[in-house]
This record gives structure tokens, sequence and C-alpha cells, in this order.
């Protein structure tokens, strides 16, 4: 199989440590006590880097278990739930909410702007009966960006539980979990942290631990129960055996991000020379407002076919960006500067090869897009 170079908003590209991790010998993680000291300070670990002294778990499943995994645990029959939604996946969430029993109100927001904080501050003087509420850090499929902070902590002031889907912001955009009042914060383990796909994880504070166990019902779920694990390591028992090649991949992966200093200020050079090298091409950004820098969303232009430009890219250049879904599938085209993605050599020839398959199917850009990116960088 040949190695394509994967520029997507998720998965990203493997660092070799990390590979190399998922391939070290094994225990029981069942019976081997090694194994919840390791499992322990993984999730102590992730708590530091999301800067919350709550705890972690991490679950055996892809991103989506992650939201599905809160909406299950915190949702009982008939409670309303704010969801905030100005993206696919800010929608999306409620279809958990609803399944679990739940009673949706959405506040939608400008699908090219990030929520507007003072609208959003209005709607909760007149209505803020909410058990808890769902807000998407960075949307990906639009790349749009809200500002978690003033939201959560706005939330919070009204007494509403808030839940943040940062898989694609956490990373490539700062997230204070403490200090912006974050109930439960999840991620994944295929965006910017920068390892394979197989892992949820969530920070879930004190409060909503006490709401999950005052629930009048018990959840319905075993996989998506976030009480499961509640005394895993006093007991030195696990729900279900981990899957400890994909944990000590993770925790590889955690350990390069909170070595890397910089990291942030990287996802914002490369982020902002990105936006500029692709609008000086004459191509055009899809969001008008609220930049997410892991991710850049580009209007596919007139007379272009998504399909074929993406083929050529992997056919001549053996480099994959990707398309979009829902309301935007052929319409834009992502590129995922996200993590280890997020460096200048593979920008630079991934532009190279936007511009070149562009150019073959009928486009030419106004300038050339790796001398504007390089310059602003
Ligand atoms: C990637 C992602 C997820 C996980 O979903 P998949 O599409 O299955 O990878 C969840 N939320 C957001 C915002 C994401 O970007």
């Amino acid at each position: 199989m040949k190695v394509p170079l994967i520029m997507t908003p998720g998965p990203t590209q493997v660092r070799e440590n990390v590979r190399m991790a998922r391939a070290i010998v094994t225990t029981n993680p069942d019976l081997d006590l090694q194994f919840y000291e390791f499992y322990k300070e993984t999730c102590d670990e992730i708590g530091k880097f999301l800067k919350t002294k709550n705890e972690v778990r991490i679950l055996s499943g892809e991103g989506i278990l992650g939201l599905e995994a809160a909406c299950a645990s915190l949702t009982e029959n008939g409670d309303r739930v704010l969801v905030i939604d100005n993206g696919i996946f800010g929608e999306g969430f409620a279809d958990f909410v609803k399944m679990y029993g739940g009673e949706v109100v959405f506040f939608k927001g400008d699908r090219k702007r990030k929520i507007d904080v003072i609208e959003l501050e209005k709607f909760l003087e007149k209505d803020h009966n909410f058990k808890y509420a769902t807000i998407v850090h960075c949307d990906t499929p639009s790349g749009v960006l809200n500002d978690i902070e003033k939201i959560c902590k706005m939330l919070k002031k009204k007494g509403i539980l808030t839940v943040v889907d940062s898989v694609a912001g956490m990373g490539g955009e700062d997230i204070r979990v403490d200090e912006w009042a974050i109930d439960i914060a999840l991620g994944a383990s295929q965006k910017c942290v920068s390892a394979p796909a197989g892992l949820t994880f969530l920070s879930i504070s004190d409060e909503a631990f006490r709401v999950m166990q005052q629930r009048k019902k018990p959840i319905a779920s075993y996989y998506c129960n976030l009480l499961i694990w509640k005394d895993y390591y006093e007991k030195k028992w696990c729900p279900y055996t981990p899957p400890i090649s994909d944990i000590l991949g993770l925790r590889q992966a955690f350990d390069n991000l909170l070595i890397d200093k910089d990291i942030l200020e990287r996802h914002n050079s490369i982020g902002r020379a990105t936006r500029k090298a692709v609008k000086e091409a004459g191509l055009n950004l899809y969001i008008e407002e609220g930049y997410s820098n892991t991710v850049t969303v580009i209007e596919i232009p007139v007379g272009i076919n998504c399909k074929e430009l993406l083929k050529n890219m992997v056919d001549e250049f053996n480099v994959f960006i990707a398309g979009s879904f829902g309301y935007l599938e052929g319409k834009v085209i992502r590129i995922g500067h996200m993590g280890e993605n997020a460096k200048k050599d593979k920008m630079v020839y991934t532009l190279l090869a936007l511009q070149t398959s562009l150019k073959s199917l009928g486009f030419e850009c106004g300038r050339g897009m790796v001398e504007v990116f390089l310059d602003e960088l």
C-alpha cells in the first residue's frame, strides 16, 4: 500500500513514536496492576493538558462515542437540553439528546459565523431552564470556531451544565476546562492529538458526576455510561478490557503534545498563512467570521468538480484533503492543518498540489499559494 500524505481534518498524520508505542509488548490490562497506574497517569496527563482537576475517562471508541456518552449519562426523560447549533456536529447533538429521552431546544446561529454571544445572552434571559447545554468548539465540516470560554461561563452563571465537543479544537486551539467552567469536555485520538482513530476521552466535573448519580432512573446504556468507571482505580477492576495498545499510543501522543510549547502559536500562524494564501489565490473561504486554526474550508470555484479535484490530488500528488458532508457536500474542500499536519513542509506541498490540480482542471490561481503562505508564516 502506498503511504499517502493525509492532510484531512482527521484522521491526521501519526508520528513514528506513537506508532511504535502501539507495538510495545502488552500485558493483561484487567489483571496487571501496573496497567491501572498507567491508565490513571494517562488520564491525569490528559487532565493537565485540558487544564483541569476534573477526572478524565478514556473510552474504547471513536469520537462520536464521547458525544453519545455525555448525552446518555446526563439525559433523563423529559429533561430540557439546549443545543447550540451553528454547524453539522452542533446540530447532531440533538439526535443523542432525543435518543435518551431529552427535549431539545435549539439556539441556532448563522452557519458562516461563530455563535453570537450577545444573541445567546438575550435568549438565555428569556429561557434558561435547561439541565445542560451542548456546544461544539470547532465545527469541522465548516471550520467555524466558537468562543467556548464566553459561552460556557455564561451558561454556568445561569446554572446550566456545559458539554463541549472539542474533538477538532483541543491541541490546536486553547481550552481551559476549569477556568472556562466546562463540565464535560470531550476529545478524540485522531484529530490534533494525532494518534490513530479509536479512542475518545472526557473530563467530567464533580457536578456532572453528581447529576449522574442523582438520576431517578439508571443510565440506559453500558458502553455510554460514564459512571461504570467510577471506582475502577480503587477496586482495580475494569468494566471491560481496555484496548491497551491504543492507550499506549494515546499516551505517547499526549507526551508529544505536552512538551510542544509552541503548539498553539504554530497552529495560529499556519492557519492565518493558509487563509491568506487561499484568498490571494482568488479562492473564497467558506466562513465569514470565527476561523478555526485547525482546518481551512474553501469554496470550490465555479466549474470545478469536487470529486475530480480531490482525485487529481491523490493520483498526481498522493495527498488527501477532504470534501465535506451534509449541506456542504460538493461545495467546499477542507485542508486539515491540525496536530502533526500543522507543519510548514507538509502545508507547502499540499498547497502546491492544490494549486497545480486546480490549474489542470481549469482554474488559475491569482497569486502563488506557496509564496503567499511562506511570506505570511
Ligand atoms: C471528527 C469529529 C468528531 C468525531 O466524528 P467522526 O466524524 O466520526 O470522526 C466529533 N466532533 C467533531 C467536531 C469532529 O470534528
